[in-house]
């Protein structure tokens, strides 16, 4: 038995144990939709950043990785407590929003993170639903999904449909509700980012991170991921291997 195959089977299994669940039964996959799906998050940094400006809040485009999968209103008051002391009208959390999201329709250029198409496509092929779970609530790359990933995802969880954002499990338990009411050893989550690794280990499902993004593998790590990948192309290789742990 190599080292790999022995690190993975603990990984599978510590999974199960602390979970208590005796196997997985796998059904679904619940996709993070920035930083996962479409290589967006230097986009919404760059948008966050230049509005904070406008607003005369300070702020690093650095940070903005950290808040990814929070919703808007949250990352906003944060700012607006750390800097002004208070928290942001309702008025202008609308305002400092609504002008983010202006930018962010600027910039974004649509494009794709390397590979995340040929994995959901494989996935859905294989007969996994597939089901968006995003922070996001930005209009223009909601209505892209169809386009870029036709026919693929059967559901979809956005800002619109949560009250608790990441790093609050809510995303991710409407996830499971929204793929037939399973349970968490019947998914797995794709993410990206630390908030929203929090917010699928908080709901009880395996975790795969995917380090598309600037910081170290170990902020993804210490949010509670079970495996940390290096990119979609290392999850699409590495998938056969996995799937015999999910589907036994
Ligand atoms: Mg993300």
């Amino acid at each position: 038995m190599s080292h790999y195959f022995y690190i993975m089977t603990t990984t599978f299994s510590d999974y199960l144990n602390k979970r208590n669940h005796k196997k997985f039964d796998l059904k679904a996959i619940l996709f993070d939709m920035d930083g996962v799906l479409y290589d967006s998050m230097k986009w919404h940094a760059k948008s966050w950043k230049e509005t904070m400006d406008e607003f005369d809040i300070p702020s690093t485009s650095e940070e903005f990785y950290q808040y990814e999968g929070m919703v808007g209103s949250h990352t906003i008051n944060h700012l607006m407590n750390r800097e002004k002391g208070r928290n942001a009208s309702e008025e202008e959390v609308r305002t400092i929003y609504k002008r983010k999201t202006e930018l962010f329709s600027k910039y974004n250029d649509g494009s794709l993170i390397p590979y995340a198409y040929d994995f959901v496509k494989r996935v859905h092929d294989e007969g996994f639903t597939c089901v968006i779970v995003t922070g996001s609530g930005q209009p223009t790359l909601i209505d892209k999904i169809e386009s870029n990933y036709p026919g693929l995802f059967a559901h979809m969880v956005t800002a619109f449909d949560v009250k608790n954002g990441k790093p609050h499990p809510e995303p991710y338990l409407m996830g499971l509700q929204k793929a037939g009411n399973l349970n968490p050893n019947q998914a797995i989550v794709v993410e990206n980012a630390p908030r929203g690794v929090e917010a699928a280990v908080a709901a009880g499902i395996f975790t795969i991170a995917v380090n598309t993004g600037p910081m170290p593998d170990s902020v993804l790590a210490d949010a509670g991921a079970n495996i940390v990948l290096p990119s979609m192309k290392a999850l699409y290789d590495n998938w056969d291997d996995y799937r015999v742990y999910f589907t036994v």
